[in-house]
């Protein structure tokens, strides 16, 4: 009997496979969308906890994602988009002076307490300093100080990466992590420089949030893509058959495929392609992701000091405490909170404090209302607590990242197989959404 053969099987139903799936079933293709758990999304998860609706780890993404917004609106039922008000786009900084709204301009900047005057002197020498050639590949840190002085990349850049990629700046590659840096120093020489020529030339950017939380952009592209999505499906092993793949899973028999896209973390990859490349096996069980623990915490009114609006907080260098930042969720969409209520989702471990991980739900929900308390200045008494751990929650993208993952598909384009996932595209859900083969 001769099995149907499809053009793409793609392995994991997570927003960047969910993405690949269907572009290609919208470029005419057959596809087959396997998925090891019960359900799509992957690490985005919205659900209802306690009368709040809490994401467990992707929010928002930005108005410039236009791949993401592309997507959604290409789908027969698109998930409804929402701006939150303008003031939810602040971002605070923790110091030991409490809640400190972290400038926007290099001007509001100069004016601001976060760098001594010498760290602005240093800052806006950078208009100065002409594009140098690196020992490549550079990290985050190396460049920030090169280009801006120490202050900045202690005071700034440190607090940003561990909030928002759960990662020191040391351990990220520039090129690996904020390509865009590294490409406007080639341009303009100046980021400073840059930065002005971008303001002059596009609107501003903005946060954006779905209605009906993150998990609607997943559920709605699965939704399109009707019974080519199979959940509770792992693949077990992917492997030769003449000029075909064959894809076999724990239930049923196996599929056959022109390419196979892996949407997976880079190990579960690494297992998969082991057969086809031990080299690029090798080089993808290299990739390491930090845990981080995502606790949602409902507020009631009166439950703790009032809420300044905006988009949430980093903890900087001066702030005594262990979580790396929180959101304000209820600032950009008051329906995911019980009327009066507020909702924040605090954020613990990353790569400079994986222990935070193993601390047990009591431990965690002792942190996580101390420095909240301390944060915002008052006594917090939650109604919820609610925490998820993700062991391996971000790909930690480090110098001369992107070259071993180039080497690593080299090895395999010529089976068919092609790498996906968030340690391919970018780790942001909109640089995932707009994965695509
Ligand atoms: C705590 C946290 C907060 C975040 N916050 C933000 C944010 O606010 N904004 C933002 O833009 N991004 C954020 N991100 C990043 C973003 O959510 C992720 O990068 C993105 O969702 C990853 O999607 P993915 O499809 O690449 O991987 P995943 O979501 O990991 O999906 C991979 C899928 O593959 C499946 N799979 C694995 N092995 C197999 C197999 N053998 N067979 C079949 N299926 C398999 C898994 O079950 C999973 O469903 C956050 C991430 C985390 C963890």
């Amino acid at each position: 009997m001769s099995a149907l053969v499809h053009d793409l099987v793609v392995v994991g139903a997570g927003i960047t496979g969910l993405s690949v799936a269907w572009r290609a079933r919208r470029a005419g293709r057959s596809v087959l969308l396997l998925e090891a758990s019960p359900r799509v999304g992957g690490v985005i998860r919205t659900e209802r906890v306690g009368g709040y609706r809490v994401e467990r780890a992707a929010a928002t993404f930005p108005s410039s994602a236009t791949a993401l917004l592309e997507l959604a609106s290409s789908l027969p039922t698109p998930p409804t988009v929402r701006t939150p008000p303008p003031e939810a786009n602040g971002q605070w900084l923790w110091t030991n002076r409490g809640l400190l709204a972290l400038p926007r301009t290099p001007p509001a900047l100069l004016r601001s307490p976060f760098l001594p005057f010498r760290g602005k002197v240093r800052l806006f020498a950078e208009l100065l300093r002409g594009p140098r050639r690196v020992r490549t590949p550079e990290s985050a840190y190396g460049f920030v100080r090169r280009r801006f002085g120490r202050d900045v990349a202690e005071r700034l850049l440190r607090p940003m990466t561990l909030g928002i990629y759960g990662t020191r700046p040391e351990d990220l590659g520039l090129a690996d992590a904020f390509p865009m840096l590294a490409d406007m120093e080639r341009a303009s020489g100046s980021l400073l420089r840059g930065f002005a020529k971008r303001k002059g030339g596009g609107g501003k950017r903005t946060i954006l949030v779905f209605e009906d939380g993150m998990e609607a952009l997943p559920r709605a592209v699965a939704a399109a893509l009707g019974d080519a999505v199979r959940v509770s499906t792992p693949v077990v092993r992917v492997s030769k058959e003449g000029e075909l793949l064959r894809v076999a899973t724990s239930s049923g028999d196996p599929h056959l495929a022109r390419r196979v896209v892996l949407a997976t973390t880079a190990g579960e990859q690494a297992r998969l392609v082991e057969p086809f490349s031990t080299a690029a096996a090798e080089t993808l069980s290299t990739v390491a992701y930090v845990p981080m623990v995502v606790v949602a915490v409902g507020l009631p009114p009166g439950g703790a000091p009032p809420l300044p609006k905006g988009f949430g907080f980093l903890r900087g260098a001066g702030a005594k405490g262990r979580v790396l930042g929180a959101s304000f969720p209820s600032c950009w969409n008051p329906a995911v909170a019980p009327a009066g209520h507020e909702l924040v989702t605090v954020f613990a471990g990353g790569g400079a404090d994986p222990a935070a991980a193993d601390l047990s739900d009591d431990e965690v929900a002792r942190v996580v209302e101390r420095d909240l308390a301390t944060a915002l200045g008052g006594p917090v008494r939650p109604d919820l607590v609610s925490i998820c751990r993700w062991p391996r929650a971000i790909p930690v993208l480090s110098p001369g990242h992107r070259a071993r993952m180039a080497s690593a598909q080299a090895l395999l384009s010529r089976h068919g197989l092609v790498l996906s996932g968030s340690h391919l595209t970018g780790v942001g859900v909109h640089a995932c959404a707009a994965a695509a083969v």
